[in-house]
């Protein structure tokens, strides 16, 4: 198969104007202007017209188990304030509540051009129930603040449960622990909600099976002030509900993160590698954090939720100083008990507003290249390249101004699609 369009958005190299891909199955085998393409392949043309043609975007971070929470929890005083209010809607949802609002979330997804989505779930059992229309990473979300004695057992049955999850609806559920591109990770939940013992667990399965962690980390100045100072509402709020709280007082969460995290290196590994994380948020990062992650050889990659960041008038992140330090940055929606849908072009306006001197074609790595080296992925998925996956979206675009700068600018949902070969 051959699709043609006016401009091919690759993301190697300038976007090809009049340009083509040859399809095999699941798989991009050549990209060139359209009669060199012509030329070299027979075989049905699809002629998406004026439009561009895109690698399918890249969720880096979402929890689909709320899409039925939209505008359910207008914005609160405080971080905590919010945690409550999430807390008592949850109360009221049954599994059957949260399948439909995973189902709806991938669907709602879809239609905005997302073709990968990186998923957290606190239900990963729930997982074997959903037929994902987009390639889904599965994070079982990890809380254990009520019984941090028991992380070993959480971790081992959110595995086993993961195991059944499929990676598009067309294929065969996952069998086993994982391995090289198994589409799932695991996801302590955040320092002030997962155990030491978690990370530590989590990490060692990282290691050891190739797994993907994500975790959110230094997201308020809530957590700021419980970790460093030992006070403020959120503080007040985790000691009433009977959490340790003999990690606060003397460190930033940054902090407290590298100090948990050499804890659990095991001096053999010697130079530590990074790569398996996605840290998600780091919007409070005192000066000292700075120096740490500068000083830092290996490096996590960063999500930033540009929507859900203002919803809850976090502090600006330090995403420019970040970039300049080599952190991979990557964006994601959240869920939408936080933001008002799943769609990653209005995360990239958003992005653009608070970060105006980033150029358009940098945002858009952040929805597509840089995810997928988030997840391991750069080989497959992210490009229009030769021997990756035919994972595509186009957009309406016209010759006046740069595609880029019309991506950002796009409103509507996307109309065409491809996820691996399919249409
Ligand atoms: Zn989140």
């Amino acid at each position: 198969m051959i699709i043609r369009a006016r401009t091919v958005v690759t993301m190697d190299g300038p976007p090809i104007e009049n340009g083509a891909i040859a399809l095999s199955e699941d798989r991009i085998v050549d990209v060139a202007k359209f009669d060199e393409i012509k030329a070299r392949h027979t075989g049905e043309v699809i002629d998406l017209g004026e439009q561009a043609l895109l690698p399918g975007l890249i969720n880096a971070h979402c929890h689909l188990d709320y899409t039925c929470l939209r505008g359910k929890i207008p914005p609160q005083r405080s971080f905590t304030d919010w945690i409550r209010a999430i807390n008592a809607e949850k109360a009221k949802l049954t599994p059957d509540d949260y399948v439909a609002s995973i189902n709806d979330g991938l669907a709602e997804a879809r239609r905005f051009g997302t073709t990968t989505i990186a998923n957290l779930t606190a239900f990963p059992e729930l997982v074997r129930q959903i037929h994902a229309p987009i390639r889904t990473w599965w994070f079982a979300e990890l809380i254990d603040i009520r019984a941090p004695e028991r992380a070993k057992e959480l971790v081992g049955r959110a595995i086993e449960s993961l195991g059944g999850a499929r990676p598009l609806a067309t294929a065969e559920p996952v069998h086993g622990e994982g391995g090289p591109g198994a589409p799932w990770g695991l996801a302590p939940h955040a320092l002030f909600t997962a155990s030491k013992d978690v990370y530590r667990r989590c990490e060692e399965i990282a290691r050891r099976q190739n797994a993907l962690l994500t975790t959110h980390l230094a997201e308020s100045r809530e957590e700021m002030q419980m970790f460093r100072d030992a006070s403020g509402p959120l503080y007040e709020f985790l000691k009433s509900i009977g959490r340790w709280m003999d990690d606060c007082g003397n460190k930033t969460p940054l902090e407290h993160f590298f100090k948990i995290r050499d804890s659990w290196t095991p001096k053999a590994f010697g130079v530590r590698n990074d790569s398996s994380w996605m840290v998600v948020h780091l919007n409070e990062l005192a000066e000292s954090d700075f120096e740490l992650l500068e000083r830092s050889a290996s490096k996590f990659h960063i999500v930033h939720c540009p929507r859900s960041h203002n919803f809850f008038g976090h502090s600006p992140p330090g995403l420019e100083r970040l970039r300049l330090l080599g952190f991979n940055i990557c964006l994601g929606t959240d869920s939408l008990a936080s933001n008002e849908n799943l769609n990653l072009f209005a995360e990239m306006r958003a992005f653009q507003k608070a970060f105006p001197s980033v150029w358009p074609k940098a945002v858009f790595r952040m929805v597509t290249v840089n995810p997928a080296m988030a997840l391991h992925q750069e080989n497959i998925l992210g490009r229009i390249r030769r021997g990756l996956k035919a994972d595509l979206a186009a957009i309406p675009c016209s010759a006046s101004t740069d595609v880029f700068e019309q991506m950002i600018a796009f409103e509507a949902p996307v109309n065409w699609l491809m996820v691996n070969g399919k249409m």
